[in-house]
């Protein structure tokens, strides 16, 4: 007899933040290219395809997964609901697998959305992928959204007729790393895509009928290219108007390949001011034609109230800019540092805690007293705890 608790199926390690309450399955692993400078994620693994009916297994373990959890639900008293006595139950106990937990997690929050892992999903071959997501909704019928990540290299390289049957057969959303609509930063960070080619496949997935969400990088073209990557990054979504553009703000982990250039000073990072000055022009270079919807959702960024439907909301993201930039460098420092510390998510909240203020004021005292650069090198190392 099957050990339920004990079903697994492959996961990958990362998704968009706004897809953490999503079901995740591995339909790739790892990157096809694997270059980007700026990203470590993937760096020490090989890409692989997985076969179809590997996956389609997957699919189906985790239906098994979710039926047994209702059953449990059934069997404690529960009317099949996802309550806060099945989900303490299944997470306190290590027999339950890594899979079956996760599977809990996402019925017990309810989203019904599915987030299909890993980089760069459109290099299935259309047959294949068409038969995966037939499969899935025909065993989640329920499911209220599938997306999924992909390079604009690979979505380009699809017909437009494949990518409407992709759509037909239950894609919702495709999330592309944009980075940069700037040639030369593209070139310099080893992208493998032009700003014209990120055009063609941003057009191509909004021709086909899905939602499509852009995440660019803020920092990305570092103290020598961050004026032109600003404005050809907002000149190259005018040209797509996205559903989605999501701001990702740069920072360079140890083991990606960009630190050796940030070490031997070929890469020079902006400061945190610096990002703020490059996203205000960003936006001000947005057309007011473009409806995209404008989120700030990582936590890598400095000013997560930068957000808003376009272009009605643009004036406010440009004043969120504003007041933040209006405050004196000593508040702007205790911000950065209390922003850092999960301590603030508003300029506005500097000023509701006066203990806290206080505590960081202090601080601010006392690590400047090192020396002159050593503020500067405790903000940055505060913002690097989260690569
Ligand atoms: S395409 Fe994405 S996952 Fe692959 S190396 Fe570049 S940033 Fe990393």
């Amino acid at each position: 007899m099957i050990n339920e608790s004990k079903l697994s199926f492959e996961q990958g390690p990362i998704r968009p933040p706004n897809e953490a309450r999503s079901l995740l399955l591995r339909v790739t692993r790892n990157c096809p290219w694997n270059q980007c400078l700026f990203c470590s994620v993937y760096k020490e693994q090989k890409f692989s395809l997985r076969g179809a009916e590997e996956i389609k297994k997957d699919i189906q373990t985790a239906r098994d997964i979710a039926d047994d959890i209702k059953a449990l639900s059934w069997k404690m008293g529960q009317s099949g609901l996802i309550t806060n006595s099945i989900i303490s139950r299944i997470l306190s106990n290590h027999n339950y697998s890594y899979s079956y937990q996760s599977v809990a997690l996402w019925l017990y929050y309810g989203t019904g959305e599915c987030f299909l892992q890993d980089a760069d999903n459109f290099i299935i071959k259309t047959k294949d992928f068409v038969d995966i997501l037939k499969f899935l909704r025909e065993k989640f019928p329920d499911l209220k959204r599938v997306t999924t990540y992909s390079r604009s290299r690979t979505v380009s390289r699809k017909s437009l007729e494949e990518m409407k049957e992709i759509k037909e057969a239950g894609l919702d959303r495709v999330h592309i790393g944009l980075e940069s609509g700037c040639d030369p930063v593209l070139k310099f960070v080893k992208k493998g895509v032009t700003a014209d080619r990120h055009i063609d496949a941003g057009r191509k997935v909004i021709d086909s009928g899905m939602s499509l969400s852009e995440y660019i990088m803020p920092g990305l073209g570092g103290k020598a290219m961050w004026k032109e990557h600003a404005v050809e990054t907002a000149r190259v979504l005018n040209q797509i108007n996205p559903h989605y553009i999501r701001l990702r703000s740069l920072r360079v982990p140890v083991h990606a390949p960009l630190y050796q250039k940030l070490v031997s000073g070929e890469f020079k990072m902006l400061t945190d001011d610096q990002v703020v000055e490059e996203i205000k022009l960003f936006i001000e270079t947005l057309d007011n034609n473009i409806t995209s919807t404008v989120t700030s959702d990582h936590i890598m960024n400095l000013l997560e109230e930068i957000k808003g439907k376009l272009p009605e909301e643009k004036a406010n993201m440009l004043n969120v800019i504003k007041k933040y930039q209006d405050l004196p460098k000593s508040d702007r420092i205790i911000y950065m540092i209390g922003r850092r510390g999960g301590a603030y998510s508003s300029t506005e909240d500097l000023y509701q805690d006066q203990t806290t203020y206080d505590k960081i004021k202090k601080l601010v005292l006392e690590v400047s007293a090192k020396g002159p650069d050593e503020i500067e090198r405790f903000i940055n190392e505060m913002a690097d705890q989260y690569v």
